[in-house]
C-alpha cells in the first residue's frame, strides 16, 4: 500500500466512524455503496469514479458558508475564501477549455442549462427591450412595460435535439420546463442511418427561426460538427447553446478538437462536471464575452446559494483534467467505446448508427425480443449496471424503451482496455440471449417482467469479478 492510500484509508475509516456515531445507518449505506461499486460493472454512460482528492474536497466546512452573488460581489459578508475557491474553479475551466469566461456555480447540469436559458433571454431579449423602452433597468419599467417584457420573454423559440434521437429533457422536451417556457421544435436524426442530418437541421431552423439552437446530447453515439451548427445558428440569427455534459471529458482531453470542440463555436456552453470530466456532481457554464455579464447573474436570479465545497472540488477535478494523464484517459474512453461497439456488432447485436465515435454505445435490444426495461433489469441482476434508453422513433416510448445505453468512462477509470470491453460485450450478449420476456399477472405479454435463465447471473458475476479484481476501484483504499 502506498503512503497516499494509507492516508486515504485512514481518513475515510475515521470519517465513517464519526458519521456512524451519529447515524450508523448512513455510515453503513456509505460503506455498502463502495462495496457495490467495487463489485459491479458500471456501464452507465453518465457516471464515473471521482478521485479521492475530489471526494475529500467535498467533505469540509466550505459547505457551511453562504455566498450568494458572484466573486467580489456577494450578498453576504466574509466570503473571501469562497471567492478564492470560485475564482480558481473558473480559472481552471477557462484554461482547460480555452473559454473566455467560465461560471462555476451551477449545482447540476440542469441548473447550468437554466442559467444558460436565463442568460440568453436576458442578453437577447431583456437588454434590447430595456433600451427600446428607455429604461436603464427593470426597476424603471411601468406596469405596461412589464407586460411587454413578459410577453417577449415568454414567447421565444428553442430548437433542440429530440429525446428519442439522443437529446436531453432540457433541450425542449415537452414535459420539461424547457419545452414549456419556450415554443419548441425538435430535430431528430436520419431515419436510415441514425446520424444527424445537418441539412435537415438547417431546413428546420430556417423555417422555425429559433432564438436558441441547442446542440449536444445524452445518448447520441457520434460526434457533432459544431462549426456546422454555428453556421446554421448564424444563418437564422439564433444563439448557439451547446450542452456538452456527456462529452466534456473528451473535449478536455483533446479527443474532440477543431470542428468537434464546441467551445469556440457556441455562444454559451454548458456541462456537468461528474460524467466523463470525472469531477464532483455539478455544472459549469462557459460563455463568449458578450454573454458573460448575464451568466454571472445566475445566482441569485436562477440558482440558490453556491455550494462552495463542490466548487472547490470542481477546481481540484479541473486541475486534474489539465494534467497530461487526463488526455490519455480521454483517448482510452473513446478507444474502449469502439472496442465495446465492435464486441457487440461482431456478435450480431444491433447498434444505433452501427457503432460509436464517442464514449457511448446504444444497443437496440429489440432483436433479443426484449424491451429496454427488461434488458436493464436482467443485466442488473447479473451485476451489469446500465440504463435503458429510447432509440429513434422508439415503439416502446420513453419509459419501457427499446435500447440500453452503455458508456466507457467509469470502467476506463478502473483501467479496463480493449480485451476487457470485448469481454463485457460478450457477457452482455450472453445475458440478453439468456433472458426471456415475462408475463403480466393476467398472463399477457409484459414490457417489464423478465426471466433470466438459470446460472446466467452467477456465471456473469464470476466472469466480471475476475476483471474487476484485476482493476480495483480505489486501489489500496481499505476501510476498517
Ligand atoms: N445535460 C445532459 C446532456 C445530460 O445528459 C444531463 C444528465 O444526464 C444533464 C444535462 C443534467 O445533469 P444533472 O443531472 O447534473 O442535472
Amino acid at each position: 500500500m502506498t503512503d497516499t492510500s494509507a492516508l486515504i484509508s485512514s481518513a475515510y475509516s475515521q470519517a465513517l466512524e464519526v458519521i456512524g456515531s451519529v447515524e450508523p445507518r448512513i455510515a453503513e449505506a456509505t460503506r455498502q455503496e463502495l462495496a457495490d461499486q467495487r463489485s459491479s460493472l458500471k456501464l452507465i454512460a453518465s457516471e464515473n469514479y471521482a478521485s479521492p482528492a475530489v471526494l475529500l474536497t467535498m467533505g469540509t466546512w466550505l459547505s457551511d458558508k453562504y455566498a450568494e452573488g458572484t466573486v467580489g460581489h456577494r450578498f453576504y459578508a466574509g466570503c473571501q475564501n469562497v471567492d478564492t475557491v470560485e475564482s480558481l474553479a473558473a480559472e481552471h475551466a477557462r484554461e482547460l477549455f480555452g473559454a473566455p469566461y467560465a461560471y462555476a456555480q451551477p449545482h447540476s447540469g440542469i441548473d447550468a442549462n437554466l442559467v444558460a436559458f436565463w442568460s440568453i433571454l436576458a442578453h437577447r431579449i431583456e437588454g434590447p427591450a430595456l433600451e427600446r423602452l428607455s429604461a436603464k433597468n427593470v426597476n424603471e419599467l411601468s406596469d405596461e412595460d412589464w407586460e411587454t417584457l413578459r410577453r417577449e420573454f415568454g414567447n421565444q423559440r428553442l430548437l433542440g435535439m429530440s429525446l428519442d434521437a439522443g437529446g436531453h429533457l432540457t433541450h425542449g422536451f415537452r414535459p420539461n420546463i424547457s419545452g414549456k417556457m419556450f415554443h419548441q421544435q425538435q430535430y431528430g436524426t436520419d431515419p436510415g442511418t441514425g446520424l444527424l442530418d445537418y441539412d435537415a437541421v438547417r431546413a428546420k431552423a430556417k423555417e422555425f427561426k429559433p432564438l436558441v439552437l441547442v446542440a449536444g446530447y445524452s445518448a447520441y453515439p457520434r460526434r457533432v460538427n459544431f462549426a456546422k451548427m454555428r453556421e446554421i445558428a448564424d444563418e437564422v440569427g439564433a444563439t448557439l447553446m451547446v450542452d456538452m455534459a456527456h462529452f466534456a471529458g473528451l473535449v478536455a482531453g483533446k479527443v474532440f478538437t477543431g470542428d468537434e470542440d464546441p467551445v469556440p463555436f457556441a455562444h454559451v456552453t454548458t456541462t456537468t462536471t461528474h460524467k466523463s470530466l470525472r469531477g464532483p456532481r455539478g455544472g459549469l457554464v462557459l460563455a463568449q464575452e458578450e454573454y458573460a455579464p448575464s451568466v454571472d447573474r445566475g445566482c441569485p436570479m436562477v440558482l440558490g446559494g453556491p455550494l462552495s465545497h463542490v466548487m472547490a472540488a470542481k477546481a481540484v477535478a479541473l486541475a486534474e483534467a489539465r494534467q497530461p494523464a487526463f488526455a490519455d484517459y480521454a483517448q482510452r474512453i473513446a478507444d474502449n467505446a469502439k472496442s465495446l461497439a465492435e464486441g457487440f456488432t461482431s456478435r450480431g447485436a444491433t447498434l444505433v448508427t452501427g457503432g460509436t465515435d464517442n464514449h457511448l454505445v446504444l444497443l437496440d435490444v429489440s432483436s433479443f425480443g426484449l424491451t429496454g426495461r427488461q434488458a436493464e433489469s436482467a443485466l442488473l441482476e447479473a451485476g451489469v449496471v446500465t440504463n435503458r434508453n429510447s432509440v429513434p422513433a422508439d415503439p416502446n416510448g420513453a419509459w419501457y424503451t427499446s435500447g440500453i445505453r452503455f458508456g466507457t468512462p467509469a470502467l476506463t477509470t478502473r483501467g479496463f482496455g480493449h480485451d476487457e470491453f470485448d469481454r463485457v460485450a460478450e457477457l452482455v450478449v450472453d445475458v440478453l440471449e439468456g433472458t426471456e420476456p415475462g408475463t403480466t399477472k393476467a398472463g399477457g405479454p409484459s414490457k417489464a417482467s423478465y426471466r433470466l435463465g438459470e446460472g446466467v447471473a452467477d456465471r456473469t458475476r464470476a466472469a466480471s469479478a475476475e476483471m474487476l479484481d484485476k482493476h480495483p476501484l480505489y486501489p489500496g483504499l481499505e476501510l476498517t
